[in-house]
């Protein structure tokens, strides 16, 4: 793949948008860091980020819109979370929410949380692209799993060329921390990240206490958790055959006795963005057979096989 170079003073805002809504990768400044922004709606093209990056895991992704009128449409803000983004939007915060039922997003990007984190960013560059764009975009930091984010367009080139299609070249990162990341429930306000925004500033706008990571009563991100949406019936990993009381969740050629194939031409991209849904689908059909296992076939340990393992083995955990 080509990586090209996009200009924000010619007419780069524009055919970057158009890569976008191809389902492509570009990179762009935020006042924060380079994200790496894939059409949020779009689950190939988020599959992709994870594979761009090399991500072991799938940890749920920053939303980054334009306005607070498309925020409205994924999520759900109560007054405390219209106070936060009248006082610091657009900028470096980012609020998790309650996703809406209707929100459209892939489930990649809330890692198929019931809650979206939702930002809209403050640089230039962010904004006009995301005004050309028209939709919501997830953006993580563009850099390879591990090392360090960029703050300039040609560390995304060091790290990333050939693997995305495009970086707009805005210029150095004004901040250079992540958002700050709050979640806002009806009774809870909690710092999940500490960032951009500090919490003596947040405190001034709401008239709450903001609970911190420490505290025993919050539980740690989400991605961390073991038995994470694991589905109600028993998971068995790298099956090669089918015992009876099982429905087969398969990868690759079909075999007959599959209820569901993440991808039949073993393609990870396809089986990474079906890997939610699949799941859950699979979790009734087993409910509806009487079926006591879901059992699945071995996804290979390279590129995004990893972050579907991850997954499925935290699906397949012992039960807390
Ligand atoms: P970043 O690596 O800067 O893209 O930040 C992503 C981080 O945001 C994740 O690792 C989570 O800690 C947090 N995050 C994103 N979405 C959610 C969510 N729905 N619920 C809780 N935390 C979230
Ligand atoms: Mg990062």
């Amino acid at each position: 793949m080509i990586t090209r170079i996009f200009d924000p003073r010619e007419n780069g805002i524009t055919a970057a948008a158009a890569v976008l809504s191809a389902g492509g990768l570009i990179a762009f400044p935020t006042e924060t860091v380079y994200g790496l922004g894939a059409d949020a709606r779009n689950g190939q093209a988020v599959a992709r980020v994870y594979q761009a990056k090399g991500r072991p895991n799938f940890n749920p992704l920053i939303v980054h819109v334009a306005n607070l009128e498309l925020a409205k449409q994924f999520a759900h803000f109560n007054d405390l979370a219209l106070d936060l983004a009248a006082a610091f939007w657009p900028g470096p915060l980012s609020l998790v929410l309650p996703l809406r039922p209707d929100h459209g997003l892939s489930e990649l990007v809330t890692a198929g949380l019931d809650s979206v984190a939702i930002r809209i960013p403050q640089h230039p560059t962010a904004q006009a692209l995301l005004k050309a764009f028209g939709g919501p975009l997830a953006a993580p930091s563009a850099n390879p799993s591990g090392r360090i984010s960029p703050t300039e367009a040609s560390h995304v080139m060091e790290d990333m060329d050939g693997l995305i299609d495009g970086v707009i070249d805005g210029g150095a990162c004004a901040v250079g921390l992540e958002s700050t990341i709050l979640k806002v429930t009806d009774t809870h306000v909690s710092l999940l990240r500490a960032g951009g925004v500090s919490v003596e500033d947040i405190a001034q706008v709401i008239d709450r206490d903001i609970a911190t990571p420490d505290d025993p009563a919050i539980p740690q991100s989400p991605g961390q958790l073991k038995s994470h949406y694991a589905p109600r019936t028993q998971v068995r990993l790298n099956a090669k055959t089918i015992e009876t009381n099982e429905v087969l969740l398969s990868f690759g050629p079909d075999c007959n006795a599959a209820a569901m194939n993440l991808s039949k031409s073993g393609d990870l991209i396809e089986a990474a963005s079906n890997l939610f849904a699949y799941l859950r689908k699979m979790d009734s059909i087993a409910l509806d057979a009487g079926a006591n296992a879901i059992a699945v076939s071995p996804v290979p340990m390279k590129g995004l096989g990893l972050a579907i393992n991850d997954r499925l083995t935290r699906a397949a955990a012992p039960r807390n």
